[in-house]
């Protein structure tokens, strides 16, 4: 276990100006805190963040991260909780153990790991702070390198196929390809021991076999290099039994087929030097055709620069060589932690804390291709989406602004299409929310329910937003054909005419319809007028007194008795769609209604006093006389209020309750005028029927502080 004054030493020798004070109270607080808590291997628990910071100042990183790996398991583990830390090592710290602590609850919170791909997203998409990342994976590393000692064989394998899936790729994914390569084996290790055995013991055999192979190809390597005039060092490796082992799966190889388990690198001064290195070699040796790749001039999308190719080596057999600077060799093991170390000097040292987009972009004005380092390592690519978790675990993207009908959708369009409500951790929010990374989302369905036009306005996605609009186009088609079957009907009953399917289908080619159901719909969008029909069919038709008559009676309520046979049920008919309500009456169930017909609009349905309706005098052909039939709607329906209240203290409180204990919910409130004596205000409020906001007019009447109440006509 390294030592407190150990740990402090290694990072001042990379980092002259490090925080001393900070590292030293780190170190101190964390052991005190795990106290006696132990770990699987029977060792102090301290020692876990100890090594984690250990791992870290290998990578040379600042401060701050070295005190976060010290205290990133405090919150979870111990007593302490984030605003401890943030009173005592300082806003930054506190962010960054707390961004650590997030990605641990995660961890445990993702059972499966079938959908790896974005819970990397989501990792990333959570570290906001690049040196969240680093710790959580430092900690990963530390936590495979004694994974041995955990007991239980399940969650051995558990958190093994869990580095795999996740943690090796997210590393990779962020150029830390020695991470990576380490977290890859002790997962292998665990995951397939036995096909890792075997490919260690025929490396060994292979070792004793061709004696010191290794050595004798890297030294005439470097011989062959330094008489090219290359100044170079060149360093030989094994491959590791993972990366042998899946060349062996990819390409479905046996081992001995497998020629390629030793790897070469080639480090030289300057990119120069790189591509002279290359020619040098190709000159001397066979080139194995399909190996060479340049990821100089074509960099990796983690930013990772080197030329590769595989030769015939000098003892007649395939090699591998990697060659590449000195710095592009760092940046290929650390990846993002190595431009951090890069341009440490700087900032770092007077101690601003810069969010790590701004670090990155930072690198750019020294990377020699910033438009590919910018596109692919900026980790903020993922800031655009927003991910979620279904009950059982689930993982669903989706892009920022998305609600949980979106999510809905995305898990299935039926759930979609039926979705009532959600809950978004546990308490119910309104379809329209925006969900946030991390939500656990469940989406509560009904079978009755449909989707409604009101859907479009904050449906994001491209496949939510595209079935709504098909089934609310769908459902309005059918709507207009209803409607229109329904006018059909009142007007050649009206004209004492028999409306049959065979004198509809007559009329078709003189109406420029293609079918009954085209006539239908053309009537009940507006765009053909009912008569037109009935002309159209019977020629010669005596206009009869229904049409004129209804306009003549305009306000006259009671002789449109006799005509109420003739009404239209608009039972079936959905608002929003073919029929609206209008908004300067507000026509309740139990007023008598007229329609009015818009082009292309469906039907606007007023109520029979309404002063609106003087606007259509002059165009008998739009009104259309309809009836309710809704019993047993539950839809609610908006009756307005105009109503006058003293202007004193609790007045609009005891005004609230008693609508509320007559059922009434108030959907709006306005206050249109306001004087030392009184308030004037419109109440929209949802009821029942007419009889239901009778009553609650009935109840606000009798209430002192109210002078008076009525329906609003606007
Ligand atoms: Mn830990």
């Amino acid at each position: 276990m390294i030592r407190q004054f150990e740990l402090v030493e290694k990072v001042r020798s990379y980092d002259p100006g490090a925080d001393e004070g900070l590292l030293n109270r780190a170190y101190v607080f964390a052991m005190k805190a795990h106290g006696s808590q132990t770990r699987a291997s029977g060792d102090p628990y301290f020692s876990h963040p100890l090594e984690v910071a250990g791992i870290l100042t290998d990578l040379k990183l600042d401060s701050a991260s070295i005190a976060t790996a010290l205290l990133h398991d405090i919150v979870e583990d111990t007593e302490a909780s984030v605003s401890d830390i943030e009173m005592l090592f300082g806003a930054d710290i506190a962010r960054l153990v707390d961004g650590v602590t997030k990605l641990t609850r995660l961890e445990l919170q993702s059972e499966q790991t079938k959908h790896a791909e974005n819970f990397r997203k989501l990792l990333l998409a959570m570290s906001e702070d690049i040196r969240v990342l680093l710790v959580k994976l430092a900690d990963r590393l530390h936590n495979m390198q004694t994974l041995h000692f955990v007991k239980n064989p399940d969650k051995r394998r558990r958190i093994a196929r869990e580095t795999m899936d996740i943690y090796a790729p997210l590393a990779e994914r962020i150029g830390m390809q020695r991470f990576k390569d380490e977290l890859q084996d002790l997962a292998f290790a665990e995951l397939n021991s036995d096909a890792r055995e075997s490919i260690l013991a025929r490396l060994d055999f292979l070792r004793e076999q061709g004696g010191d192979l290794l050595e004798r190809v890297r030294e005439q390597l470097a011989l062959d290099l330094e008489e090219g005039g290359v100044e170079a060092q060149v360093s030989g490796r094994v491959k590791s039994p993972y990366s042998i082992w899946r060349k062996m799966e990819q390409r479905n190889l046996s081992f001995e087929q497998l020629a390629d388990t030793v790897a070469f690198r080639v480090v030289v001064p300057t990119v120069g030097d790189c591509y002279q290195a290359l020619g040098v070699l190709h000159s001397r040796y066979p080139t194995v055709p399909g190996r060479f790749k340049d990821y100089i001039s074509t960099p990796k999308p983690n930013g990772y620069r080197s030329l590769h190719t595989g030769l015939i080596g000098p003892e007649q057999q395939r090699i591998e060589i990697q060659i590449r600077t000195r710095e592009m060799h760092e940046i290929a093991e650390f990846g993002v932690a190595a431009h951090w170390k890069y341009k440490q000097g700087a900032q770092m040292v007077d101690g601003r804390q810069y969010r790590w987009v701004r670090e990155l972009l930072d690198i750019l004005d020294h990377a020699s291709n910033p438009e590919e380092f910018l596109e692919h390592t900026k980790l903020e690519m993922f800031q655009d989406q927003v991910f979620c978790f279904t009950p059982k675990g689930d993982l669903i993207a989706l892009p920022s602004g998305a609600t949980p009908l979106d999510f809905a959708y995305a898990v299935h369009s039926e759930v979609g299409d039926t979705c009532v409500g959600a809950k978004v951790n546990g308490r119910m929010v309104p379809l329209r929310t925006r969900l946030a990374n991390g939500d656990q989302v469940q989406i509560v369905t009904s079978k009755a329910q449909t989707p409604s036009p009101d859907w479009e306005k904050f449906a994001v996605t491209g496949k939510a937003r595209a079935r709504i609009r098909r089934f609310v186009r769908a459902r309005e088609r059918e709507q207009y054909i209803e409607l229109g079957r329904n006018m059909l009907e009142k007007a050649f009953r009206q004209e004492r005419q028999d409306l049959t399917e065979k004198a509809l289908k007559g009329g078709l080619k003189k109406l420029k319809a293609d079918s009954v159901q085209d006539l239908h719909f053309s009537v009940g969008t507006g765009n053909l007028s009912a008569m037109d029909v009935v002309h159209a069919v019977y020629p010669g038709t005596k206009e009869r007194s229904g049409w004129r008559k209804v306009v003549s009676i305009g306000r006259a309520k009671a002789k449109r008795d006799k005509s109420q046979d003739h009404a239209i049920p608009i039972k079936g008919l959905i608002p929003g769609m073919a029929l609206h309500y209008a908004h300067c009456c507000h026509p309740l169930p139990g007023d008598r209604i007229v329609g009015i017909v818009t082009t292309g609009k469906g039907v606007t349905v007023h109520t029979i006093d309404c002063d609106t309706l003087q606007t259509f005098a002059e165009t008998p052909e739009r009104w259309v006389d309809l009836a309710w039939d809704v019993d047993g709607s539950s839809v609610p329906f908006l009756g307005r209020l105009h109503v006058v209240v003293a202007n004193e203290p609790g007045s609009l409180g005891n005004l609230s309750t008693v609508i509320g204990k007559n059922d009434g919910n108030i959907s709006n409130l306005k206050i249109t005028n306001r004087s030392i004596d009184f308030f004037e205000m419109l109440i929209d409020v949802e009821v029942k029927d007419l009889k239901h906001l009778t009553d609650i007019m009935a109840a606000l009447r009798a209430m002192s502080v109210i002078t008076s109440v009525e329906r609003a006509r606007t």
